[in-house]
């Protein structure tokens, strides 16, 4: 094994986390993407489940016929479900039912846990779509296919908004080629993972090829394997018993670590049937190699420093010596916090604080920000949790549920609402969470990039971590 860039083997560390965090998982191999004659395969859900189960010897199975083929024949849909309810046995087989959205323009979709059908009118409109999957939550989704038939792979994955981000977990890669659709939806700034399913038309449910989805979970229920695909705890095999594991900073794969310039990285790379790795590339935004390691005989366990440069995600591939390959989910990184603006050092403010109070905290934050200078437009304060994902924003576009207030732009009203912070370079407001928001670490980060009345052009950021504790 030798790594190459500005790496090196932490081997003491590897001993230290021996035990991994994937140990308190199980791993399970399926599939999620199936049809039966309800649409335009054959047989009936029952016989792809025992199939699937038995002569496949799948973990799960989702069966997923075309929407606008159940849509007239509502009863197939009714039956399907029965059908899951009566397979899906925890601990032993766990059984889906969910729908293919196909829409003729923007390229398919798989759909799971809603219990209706979206109308045929959102398969000639994509924003319909998206916005029929939030208001079916706790709905989630996977990208079919990408590449194929169509050229309008839902809008290039052009990225709509953290809410319909966090229902869409999944991405199809079952072939070489559509790893740049993976990469394009991560550069995009959706946070998916990847899985290869097998598309079935025929009755080979889980024989059709050696593909595999892999779910890292706590248990074989189908509440389990749904927690943890909304976690992207999962990856892509070609290989039936090939798996791959990630953990950035003790973060494990499908979350969002806190950046450091030197991060370490532990891989597992292993295959139930003895097999090794020709090729084990890590990969950051734009596809920039930021490791590539020898080939490697057999399982591999190993810890590595990596710096992820600006990268707001990494990930692992790698091909066997009978080339197929295997993907991993992505570790995903805090928004770098001057990776979108390289300012000329001497422009920034001598004193760009921010400070949040009291942390832990309860019930409301205050956030200060220091510094900043009276004629600060616009400036932008978020939230994110440890997934990235943005909780709240001020100034609030209303996408968001939160209570920030005052406005920090309402400078002359904040003054007087609070004495406290008498200078004239000093914004402080108060941050109350939306009573949903879970207790948890959450990263305030606070941007501006203004110009001041002497025409000096600034902007910068900074983040700070806070615990809120309900
Ligand atoms: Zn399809
Ligand atoms: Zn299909």
């Amino acid at each position: 094994m030798k790594p190459i860039n500005n790496t090196k083997i932490v081997l003491a560390l590897t001993s230290i986390l021996a035990c991994g965090l994937n140990a308190q998982y199980s791993l399970f191999y399926g599939n999620l993407h199936s049809h039966t004659s309800y649409s335009d395969g054959v047989e009936t859900p029952d016989i792809a489940f025992a199939y699937a189960r038995d002569a496949a010897g799948l973990d799960f199975l989702a069966v997923t016929d075309h929407m606008e083929h159940l849509v007239p024949e509502p009863w197939n849909w009714v039956l399907a479900k029965n059908s899951a309810e009566d397979f899906n046995v925890d601990g032993a087989f766990v059984a889906i039912a969910g729908f293919e959205w196909s829409s003729p323009i923007y390229n398919h979709c798989n759909v799971f846990n809603t219990p209706d059908l979206l109308s045929v009118s959102t398969l000639w409109d994509l924003p319909d779509f998206y916005s029929d999957i939030l208001d079916a939550q706790p709905a989630f989704v996977q990208f079919n296919h990408p590449g194929e038939d169509v050229t309008l792979n839902w809008n290039n994955l052009a990225y709509i908004s953290p809410a319909v981000d966090s229902a869409f977990p999944l991405i199809e890669v079952k072939v070489f080629e559509q790893d740049s659709f993976y990469r394009m939806a991560l550069d995009s700034g959706w946070h998916v993972a990847p899985v290869a399913n097998q598309d079935n038309h025929s009755a080979n449910w889980g024989t059709k090829n050696d593909s595999r989805a892999g779910i890292w979970a706590t248990a074989l229920t189908r509440e389990s394997l749904f927690e943890a695909i909304k976690s992207r705890r999962v990856f892509s095999t070609q290989d039936k018993n090939a798996s791959v594991w990630l953990e950035l900073d003790e973060t494990p794969m499908g979350s969002t670590a806190e950046r450091r310039s030197l991060m370490r990285l532990r891989i597992i790379l292993d295959d139930g049937g003895g097999e090794g790795w020709s090729s084990i590339t890590v990969l950051g935004a734009g596809g920039t190699t930021l490791l590539a390691l020898a080939p490697y005989p057999s399982r591999l366990d190993t810890t590595i420093e990596i710096n992820p440069g600006s990268s707001n995600w990494i990930y692992l591939k790698a091909v066997q010596p009978d080339g197929q390959w295997i993907w991993s989910a992505p570790c995903f990184l805090m928004p770098d916090p001057l990776g979108e603006t390289e300012p000329n050092p001497s422009d920034r403010p001598r004193s760009f604080g921010l400070d949040v109070s009291p942390n832990p905290f309860n019930s409301a934050v205050k956030i200060t920000l220091d510094g900043v200078g009276a004629h600060l437009a616009p400036a932008l304060v978020e939230v994110f949790d440890l997934n990235g994902r943005r909780v709240a924003q001020l100034p609030d576009d209303g996408s968001v549920g939160t209570d920030f207030t005052p406005a920090l732009n309402d400078v002359a009203d904040n003054y007087e609402r609070d004495g406290a912070s008498p200078s004239p370079t000093t914004r402080c407001f108060t941050w109350t969470p939306d009573e949903t928001l879970p207790s948890g670490v959450y990263f305030v980060r606070a941007r501006f990039d203004s110009r001041s009345l002497s025409g000096v052009e600034a902007s910068g950021a900074s983040v700070k971590r806070v615990v809120y504790l309900k």
